[in-house]
């Protein structure tokens, strides 16, 4: 088949096999010209590794620091006339490489939120290579099964007290209109945090301590966004907010548990699958692409991933902030990229979209997620959605 983008809202549909490939070689490349990092680990658990910053988390293990990675992520498979999704080319293209260079990579593909799926990883590191000396905690997802009760929590993206009215860009028309968001009632809020917050993390860590599967020295880390005034109704102080703060809960508890370094990294807005679904995020990203480009400090995930790899995790001294994560957000945040991100965001219409934001440039990493417009790929050439079953 003829594979080109099937985009439908804030998603597409269907991805491209060899351009996946390119998007994770451009990565392995990036990480390599930065050089290996020092005091890298060597075992590593990646949740969530297929797509996003868990992709990135598992590239700069693996060829920054040569290690050995165990990925756990949730795509669905091609058939012959259907695409798979991109994270499951991602981890295929990931496979080749690892294996090339000798490295073990295994992915298991399914619920991470599961206790049959906690025992699957068990299993393999005990069969495999052993205790882990860092664990990635990087899932992103709408909904999550309770493995104790079977009951389905889903998460929701509401302001927290009172309506949110803001200006939204709708990607597909490219209309920008005021968009009414009504407030989380006290339900949706307990739900998100039951599927974006700590809990499952902390199960995680337990059942890796449980099976001995943690190194003396090892540590955690879950990722978190914290934003600015712009994005604070709907994000940092909204319900996912909530759930990422129950994420600082679940760090004190599982260092005082189980002694290692448990931590939550505070990492900037990109674009990736799980952003764009966030109502206001696309507008303000294009917005922070023009400023962040403009100044010299724009960042994508590899990028960031390898900051927090040298600058926090394998530092001597590590950016943390007053609670104890981690930062390498600092670039967004800077007050001259926030200052000029909110005149923009007063000025910007249909009109001056492709003028005062970097729309164009939003738009083609949003694309780039799924394979499209990568270098090198022949995007008319008859191309079969199956690829060799790798992991
Ligand atoms: P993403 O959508 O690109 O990746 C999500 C990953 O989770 C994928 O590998 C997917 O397969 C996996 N996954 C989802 N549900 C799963 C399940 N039930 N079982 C197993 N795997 C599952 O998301 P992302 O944007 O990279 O987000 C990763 C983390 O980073 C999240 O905690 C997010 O809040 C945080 N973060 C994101 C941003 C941003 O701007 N995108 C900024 C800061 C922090």
């Amino acid at each position: 088949m003829i594979i080109k983008p099937k985009v439908r809202g804030f998603i597409c549909t269907n991805a491209h096999p060899q351009g996946c490939a390119v998007n994770v070689q451009e990565q392995i490349a990036f990480t390599k010209a930065k050089g290996p990092v020092a005091n890298a680990p060597k075992k590593v658990l990646v949740l969530g590794c297929s797509t996003g910053f868990g992709l990135s988390s598992r590239i700069t293990a693996a060829f920054g620091g040569g290690a050995d990675t165990l990925g756990v992520c949730f795509e669905k498979e091609p058939t012959e006339s259907k695409t798979a999704t991109a994270g499951y080319y991602n981890t295929s293209a990931f496979h080749d490489a690892a294996k090339a260079e000798g490295l073990y990579a295994h992915t298991i593909n399914g619920d991470a939120f599961s206790d049959a799926l906690k025992e699957q990883v068990i299993t393999e590191l005990k069969n495999s290579i052993g205790k882990v000396d860092l664990v990635i905690y990087s899932l992103a997802s709408p909904r999550r099964t309770d493995p104790k009760t079977g009951e389905v929590y889903n998460s929701v993206l509401k302001p927290i007290g009172k309506q949110y009215i803001s200006k939204n860009l709708n990607t597909d028309t490219l209309k920008i209109a005021d968009v009414t968001i009504e407030p989380a009632s006290d339900e949706e809020i307990a739900n998100t945090v039951k599927v974006m917050g700590g809990e499952d993390w902390e199960m995680w860590i337990d059942a890796l301590k449980g099976a001995d599967l943690l190194a003396d020295n090892f540590q955690t880390v879950a990722y978190t966004y914290l934003g600015d005034k712009l994005t604070w109704p709907i994000y940092g102080k909204a319900t996912i907010g909530k759930a990422k703060e129950d994420l600082d809960r679940a760090a004190k508890a599982l260092s005082n548990k189980h002694g290692g370094n448990a931590r939550v990294a505070v990492l900037k807005a990109v674009v990736t699958q799980a952003s764009s679904a966030i109502p206001v995020m696309p507008l303000y990203l294009a917005i922070l692409f023009k400023v962040m480009k403009e100044q010299g400090t724009h960042e994508g995930c590899i990028e960031q991933i390898q900051r927090l790899f040298k600058e926090c995790l394998y530092s001597a001294t590590p950016r943390l902030d007053d609670a104890n994560r981690y930062r390498v957000d600092e670039l967004e945040l800077a007050p001259s990229v926030q200052t000029k991100v909110e005149e923009i965001w007063d000025q910007v219409t249909e009109e001056n979209l492709f003028e005062l934001t970097d729309f164009a440039g939003y738009k083609a990493e949003f694309l780039r997620l799924f394979g499209f417009g990568l270098n090198g790929v022949d995007y008319d050439a008859e191309t079969t959605p199956l690829v060799q079953t790798n992991f």
